[in-house]
């Protein structure tokens, strides 16, 4: 099960005022295997919260204003594949995909299992096979249509929930890029 955390000074309840109001979408490893952007959201979560106790006037300005709203791991399954391999073998397993594993991909290696979340998603799902594959074992398969996958649904769903955000920006990690 994957949490969200939201970060906003009310003085209404929650469902009366931050589930509407303007708000940013920070979420981590859509690819399992980018370990590091759960840190990265961490350390802006800390950030955020260290700024406003002690007093930093843009922190308190965007907290009261607006809301943010934290998603550290997406691809729960897929974090939890690579923290037990360690500790079984301590080796690191290069997972990209969720561990939703389909018939057709049986014959894959297991961390060619599973789909693509990043890919999942409907806007130009399955465009071409350039930016996402329909081959079961690559590691960019989107999936058989979008929104298949239990982890880019309760996205979907969240973020119709909460009409107030603006801006999501889905943390990645590969190479000196901010993507
Ligand atoms: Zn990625």
């Amino acid at each position: 099960m994957a949490y969200a955390l939201m970060l906003g000074a009310t003085k209404e309840s929650y469902e009366q005022e931050l589930k509407s109001r303007r708000s940013i979408f920070l979420n981590g490893v859509h690819h399992a295997r980018e370990l590091t952007t759960i840190s990265q959201i961490m350390f802006t979560m800390l950030g955020l919260l260290h700024g406003y106790e002690h007093g930093n006037r843009e922190y308190i300005d965007l907290m009261t204003n607006a809301a943010i709203i934290i998603v550290p791991m997406v691809n729960v399954d897929g974090v939890f594949y690579i923290d037990k391999a360690w500790i079984m073998t301590s080796k690191f397993e290069y997972i990209r995909k969720n561990r939703h594993v389909y018939d057709k991909q049986r014959g894959c290696q297991p961390e060619d299992q599973g789909v693509d979340l990043n890919r999942n998603y409907d806007y130009q799902f399955g465009d071409n096979d350039d930016g996402s594959s329909g081959m079961a074992c690559a590691e960019d398969f989107r999936g058989p249509f979008a929104f298949s996958e239990p982890e880019t649904k309760a996205v979907r769903d969240f973020l119709l929930e909460h009409r107030g955000v603006k801006i999501a920006l889905n943390f990645h990690a590969w190479g000196p890029l901010f993507i």
